[in-house]
């Protein structure tokens, strides 16, 4: 729950805003004051997300927009139809897209580990690097570009070679972009979610979550609220002096 506004009169954009842990970011950011672009492959859920936004706060002007966020041509429309629409770039970015295509690594098939990558990976450095673009060519005094990791990227998971390799590269990409875009004043940090219920989660077997919440120190899976708690700070000016870090969200040891 928001505790304050601090949001107001910023301008966001949400890729995966549709679903899980994007809707709960686009609530979240609305909630302190920002409008909000809800930016999905699903043009019927960005337009349910945008549906449950508050939007009676200073100025607010939501929109949901269709992006594919593997797609450079897709991404590059998406920016330029809200510098269009809002006569400016936003200067807050979550890149919460993902997808997961599981199997081992002994029968991982190509096509499967590229789609992951694509999607996950490349659709993070697109996104990133078209808000950065379009930021330093309007002369943005500040910007806040988060992505969306994953703990797993850090400590690997079986079946998953694809999406843990892909999270890693967010992960490093995010600190790279942190480096070049300090002089611009726009700063990039990534989230590591741990094991958060949203419809991604909801495909993973019973038998896998009972395994897994033993294991969990707290005992329950997180919110999507509550990582979206977390991109909401790290979007505000009380982040002002973090970037290029990864803030994991998560209950693990
Ligand atoms: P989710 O509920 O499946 O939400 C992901 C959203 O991204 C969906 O609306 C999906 O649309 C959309 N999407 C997929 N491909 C896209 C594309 N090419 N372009 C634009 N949008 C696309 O999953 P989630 O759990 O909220 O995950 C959000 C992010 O958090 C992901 O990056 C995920 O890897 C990361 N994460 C999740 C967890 C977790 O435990 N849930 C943990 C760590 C990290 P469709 O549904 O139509 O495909």
């Amino acid at each position: 729950m928001a505790a304050t506004a601090r949001l107001i009169s910023r301008l966001t954009l949400v890729t995966g805003g549709g679903s899980g842990i994007g809707r709960a970011v686009c609530q979240r950011l609305a909630s302190e004051g920002a409008s909000v672009v809800v930016a999905d492959i699903s043009e019927e859920s960005a337009n349910e997300t945008m549906k449950s936004l508050i939007n009676n706060l200073r100025g607010q002007q939501h929109t949901a927009a269709v992006v594919d966020v593997s797609s450079k041509q897709s991404v590059k429309q998406l920016v330029t139809s809200i510098q269009t629409r809002y006569f400016q770039p936003p200067s807050v970015c979550v890149t919460a897209a993902g997808i997961t295509q599981d199997d081992f690594l002994l029968n991982m098939d190509e096509e499967k580990f590229d789609r992951v990558i694509q999607v996950n990976l490349k659709g993070s450095f697109l996104v990133t690097q078209a808000v950065a673009q379009a930021l330093v060519a309007c002369g943005a005094p500040k910007g806040s570009i988060i992505t969306v990791g994953s703990i797993l990227g850090k400590v690997g998971n079986i079946g998953q070679v694809n999406y843990t390799a892909s999270k890693g590269g967010v992960e490093s990409l995010t600190r790279t972009a942190a480096k070049e875009l300090s002089r611009f004043g726009i700063r990039c940090n990534c989230v590591l979610p741990g094991f958060i219920s949203t419809p991604m989660t909801d495909q993973v077997p019973e038998k896998v979550i009972n395994k897994v919440l033993p294991l969990v120190p707290l005992g329950r899976m997180g919110e999507a609220a509550e990582v979206a708690d977390v991109c909401a700070f790290l979007a505000s000016d009380d982040s002002g002096y973090i970037t290029g870090a990864s803030i994991e969200v998560t209950a693990s040891n």
